[in-house]
């Protein structure tokens, strides 16, 4: 990608009921950048809906189905997994999507390198599944907000390197959760991009997908999302480690009031360009 771009985490709240077609008019009105698809609980979307998302020159991202855990202990609930990730990355290509993020399981008492074995062999299977349609869109574990979830930066970066068309999908705001309240300065921003630049290489800088938001968290990790401005959050200098190291790609606006945080964001990172 040529730049940063900012994207709603779905529909702007001020569509109400309304459909894609004035969700994007609503965004291009207040000059963001893209939407994020929110397929979180199941890949439906209307062949009305499809014309209008493929027709749209905004940037396009999706979420998969939260119901997604490629370390179960039940082959049949993995399998399913796999299949919702498949579904979404087939929908969001032909939407004309860049890029689909999911959360990929729990460790389920299962140690670090166990669950990493039986999630790489299940990405394997849907990269292979991918590759023989020519799908080539980017499949993205998401950085997660909880101890027992799978997916730490290390964890998803190593899976990276084992795979052409997988990067991270760098969840400020659940790192910042994960690890209680760390993970918050400028210097640490600069560490993850650095490792991220480091080990992936600049194909990984030059099309990053990233979530921000707002966020309550525990000892335990994520509780929810909050409106920035009402959080810890240290999202000034997360955009100046970005804008310093030259990320460009997407970044999805989690926060509750949306399309607000959104803007704030965009226009934030505006003035430090200028
Ligand atoms: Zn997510």
């Amino acid at each position: 990608m040529d730049k940063l771009n900012f994207l709603t985490a779905g529909m702007p709240l001020s569509n109400g009921n309304k459909g894609y077609d004035n969700a994007f008019k609503i965004l291009e009105d207040m000059t963001l950048d893209g939407m994020e698809l929110e397929f979180v609980h199941g890949v439906r979307i209307s062949e009305t809906s499809k014309k209008t998302v493929n027709e749209t020159n905004l940037i396009k991202t999706a979420h998969a189905p939260f119901y997604i855990n490629l370390n179960s202990k039940e082959e049949e609930k993995v399998e399913a997994s796999v299949q919702r990730i498949i579904e979404t990355a087939n929908v969001t290509n032909e939407l004309g999507g860049y890029s689909i993020t999911f959360h990929a399981g729990f460790y389920m008492g299962n140690s670090k390198e166990e669950t990493y074995a039986k999630i790489r062999e299940q990405i394997k299977k849907i990269t292979d599944e991918l590759e023989k349609t020519g799908n080539k869109i980017w499949i993205r574990p998401e950085t997660t907000g909880k101890a027992t979830q799978w997916g730490d930066l290390k964890e998803i970066i190593k899976l990276s390197k084992e795979f052409e068309y997988v990067l991270p999908c760098v969840d400020f705001s659940h790192l910042h959760a994960r690890y209680n309240g760390s993970h918050n300065t400028y210097d640490e921003f600069a560490q993850m991009l650095e490792l991220i630049g480091k080990e992936l290489g600049d194909v990984a800088i030059n099309n990053f997908h990233a979530h921000l938001a707002g966020i309550d968290y525990s000892s335990k990790g994520e509780k929810r999302h909050l409106n920035l401005e009402e959080s810890d959050m240290n999202y000034k200098d997360l955009l100046r480690a970005l804008k310093d190291f030259n990320v460009k790609g997407a970044l999805v606006c989690e926060s509750p009031n949306i399309e607000s945080d959104c803007l704030l964001l965009k226009q934030c990172y505006a003035t430090l360009l200028a």
